[in-house]
């Protein structure tokens, strides 16, 4: 098969394998994967044709407390560092979704570490008392690893746990925590985190009792190219039996301040890896460009490589920006959401985390474009 001969297969509804997308990274060329997979895109989203969602929403990390020291993580600080150490209030929550409320936000959450003296009391307390303030708001938190870190320090199982939070409020699980889902890599860079078994536990388990989910990558990890495959492979086999994954977010590593020392990812692979998302994944219906570590203008060119949606605005991203990278950008806000999309002729929409339109911008009505 000429890599052609994939991509053809890919656009008629065929799965391309693991080895068929190890292929495609070394031998097709950049414009030829964008085109396919802009063509996948389409067929799965027909109106991404004219219009790029968007969703306005703030990432809250409730605490920086955690036991599980992954290397490529910059924001963590161990339990019993009382200098730098936190665990927010429920008053500095409500302050923060007060914020996102004011300029039309639907969407928060809320991350953190592996804090020992956080168990289910916590957690169920948390977001009750969100949901009474904010009800309209979609939560939309706590990764695998975290749900996983609940059942172990409060003796529960996954699905006990996920079943009191949704009873609580929860909405939805994000993807993050994934990395690399591949138990090589995870044992070498964060060792005492999830293994893949784990970290598709709770996700089953959350579809299982009705909560969706998203999936994400972060690759430069000191993978192999093959793993990543292995990874896409990953996520559309649970796919296929519980539909649960709403959409698929990958960016790159940014190892500044990290204990690993990794090579930058270049633009150029990026869009590599969007196109691949969407032509590997060929049963998440979305995706999306990254704008934090990837930079605004890249994303406006992902979203003709495959993504279908911008992403969050993600008011206050603190994880990723804790690397303290100087080539990272800085927030993107709602005003400049609507301009990137409106410049690449495209019409803004935003939607909720369901990607139910919220609102259809006009490029007129931001005044970033006046
Ligand atoms: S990535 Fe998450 S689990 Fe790993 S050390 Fe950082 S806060 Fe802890």
């Amino acid at each position: 098969m000429t890599v052609q001969d994939i991509l053809r297969k890919a656009l008629d509804g065929g799965r391309v394998s693991v080895g068929e997308g190890v292929r495609l990274y070394h031998e097709a060329g950049l414009f030829d994967l964008g085109a396919a997979a802009n063509a996948l895109c389409v067929q799965k989203n027909p109106e991404s044709r004219a219009r790029a969602t968007f969703v306005v929403d703030r990432n809250i990390n409730y605490t920086n407390t955690c036991y599980t020291l992954c290397k490529f993580c910059a924001f963590y600080r161990l339990p019993g560092d009382k200098k730098e150490g936190y665990v927010r209030t429920n008053e500095e929550i409500f302050q923060k979704i007060e914020e996102l409320t004011a300029i039309g936000g639907t969407q928060v959450l809320l991350q953190g570490g592996h804090n020992p003296e956080l168990g289910i009391e916590y957690y169920e307390s948390l977001v009750r008392a969100v949901k009474e303030r904010f009800p309209e708001v979609h939560v939309h938190s706590f990764s695998a690893s975290e749900v996983w870190h609940i059942a172990k320090v409060s003796k529960l199982s996954v699905r006990e746990v996920l079943t009191r939070l949704k009873n609580m409020g929860l909405n939805s699980l994000p993807g993050g925590g994934a990395e690399i889902l591949v138990d090589r890599v995870r044992r070498v860079v964060s060792p005492l985190k999830t293994k893949t078994a784990e970290y598709f536990e709770v996700h089953r388990a959350a579809h299982e009792i009705g909560l969706r989910s998203t999936s994400t990558m972060v690759y430069g990890l000191g993978e192999t190219i093959e793993e990543r495959m292995m990874h896409f492979d990953a996520y559309r086999r649970l796919q296929d039996e519980t539909g649960g994954f709403r959409a698929f977010i990958p960016w790159s590593f940014e190892s500044e301040s990290t204990e690993m020392k990794m090579p930058r990812q270049t633009g150029s692979e990026y869009l590599r890896m969007i196109a691949l998302s969407r032509i590997l994944l060929d049963n998440i219906a979305h995706l999306q460009a990254g704008w934090v570590t990837e930079g605004p203008k890249l994303s406006q060119v992902a979203l003709g490589f495959g993504a279908d949606d911008f992403g969050g605005i993600l008011m206050e991203e603190n994880v990723v920006s804790a690397t303290k990278s100087d080539k990272l950008y800085a927030g993107v806000t709602k005003d400049e959401a609507i301009r990137l999309i409106s410049e690449i002729g495209k019409i803004p929409v935003q939607r909720n985390t369901n990607y139910e339109v919220v609102k259809i911008h006009s490029p007129e009505a931001c005044p970033a474009t006046a």
